[in-house]
């Protein structure tokens, strides 16, 4: 019988806008030539524009539809000008209400260079980095226990709690692990590796996140453990990314790896993430809306349809569905491809041995991935 997964779109403001269209054409183009599953997508506006425009970061109804989707496909939120009383910024309470409310505990961004990109960072190349971080998603330095204290009308002190829950921090551990076992092992040398990043020499809410992830590991006797704080992770993701297979590692503190890892496989523009629970996954590129270059068919599409193609993993783990599987593996070869060719690619990647390439728009990137999978 062939499934049908309910996907519910939001491209959001922005660069969203343009890459999530080129996303689920892809997703299309795939579903439709590998056959034996179905995607069914349902759009909503939503984010800082939309609240300009309606009042609304987005319609009653969508909430629902979450709920009731199989899986949620994301492009970015937050566009100059559209703030909400008490300074916040119009669309973020979308995303972390999605995050918190869905219990998306496990925000998933892998690091993996392509071939066809050059690192930013010298004498890195795509034999070695391939490593995902497995970043906690519901508490941490994010968790909303915060507060302000205004005397006299002076802003005097702000407190931000940072939340470790024994809870928290056994799932996400299990998740890196499990994880680990799906995967193929550090670029070095092949061994599977969860390597738990956290400050313990300082904070007891990362003493507690290391003992639990002594607790978990025991029940892995095939992952090797390692350890790293997280001001060295800095460092040694640029000096030796390949001796990492999975990092996991607290809300706050992914956060910041993350991005730093993004730079590792040629920027913000090809990094994907997905945010994923025990019932629902919602899957976006790790950039924000970009309003520097939204408009313009500038950005990178690869961030989202690697997103995607992440959704369609999730998927295909969740109901052992192999067509899933099939069309997800397609649409990164599609992507390989396209990048090893080398002659289409967004601004973005114009640089080092392709800086005289004349930019490809957002589209023509899109097109050329869906060539390769219609190929
Ligand atoms: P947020 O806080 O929502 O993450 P931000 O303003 O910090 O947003 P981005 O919107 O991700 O960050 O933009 C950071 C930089 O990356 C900008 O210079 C932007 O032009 C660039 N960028 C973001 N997305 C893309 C993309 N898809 N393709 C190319 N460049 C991008």
């Amino acid at each position: 019988m062939t499934r049908t997964y309910k996907i519910i779109v939001f491209s959001g403001d922005g660069v969203g806008k343009e890459v999530v269209p080129e996303t689920v054409k892809i997703l299309k183009s795939a579903r439709d030539v590998v056959t034996g599953f179905n995607l069914e997508f349902t759009e909503f506006p939503c984010g800082g524009k939309h609240y300009l425009e309606t009042g609304k970061e987005w319609p009653d109804e969508a909430w629902d539809a979450c709920k009731n989707s199989d899986a949620i496909l994301f492009g970015a939120i937050g566009w100059p000008g559209a703030v909400k009383s008490g300074g916040v910024l119009a669309g973020v309470d979308i995303l972390l209400g999605l995050r918190f409310g869905l219990d998306l505990y496990a925000n998933l961004r892998p690091a993996k260079l392509f071939e066809g990109i050059e690192s930013r960072v010298l004498d890195k190349s795509s034999k070695d980095v391939d490593f995902v971080v497995v970043r906690e998603n519901t508490e941490g330095l994010y968790a909303p226990i915060r507060g302000a204290l205004n005397r006299g009308g002076i802003e005097e002190l702000a407190v931000d709690v940072r939340v470790i829950t024994r809870k928290g921090a056994e799932r996400i551990i299990r998740y890196a692990f499990n994880l680990c076992m799906r995967r193929g092992g550090a670029p070095r040398d092949g061994k599977r590796r969860v390597s738990c990043v956290d400050k313990s020499n300082v904070l007891d809410g990362c003493r507690l996140f290391r003992k639990i992830y002594d607790e978990i590991a025991k029940g892995y006797e095939e992952i090797e453990r390692d350890y790293v704080y997280v001001d060295a992770m800095t460092q040694w993701m640029i000096r030796a990314p390949e001796h990492y297979d999975v990092v996991v590692t607290s809300n706050f503190q992914g956060d910041i790896i993350s991005d730093l890892s993004a730079v590792l496989i040629g920027g913000m523009g090809v990094a994907p993430s997905a945010n994923i629970g025990e019932k629902y996954g919602m899957f976006e590129p790790v950039h924000g809306s970009a309003p520097d270059i939204a408009g313009q068919q500038k950005a990178n599409p690869i961030g989202s349809i690697l997103s995607g193609k992440m959704m369609l993993e999730w998927l295909a783990l969740k109901h052992s569905d192999k067509a899933c599987k099939r069309a997800a593996q397609r649409i990164e070869e599609a992507v390989s491809k396209v990048l090893i060719e080398g002659n289409i690619r967004t601004p973005d990647l114009c640089y080092g041995k392709y800086a005289g390439l004349s930019p490809s728009k957002t589209q023509e990137v899109g097109d050329a991935i869906l060539r390769k999978i219609e190929k």
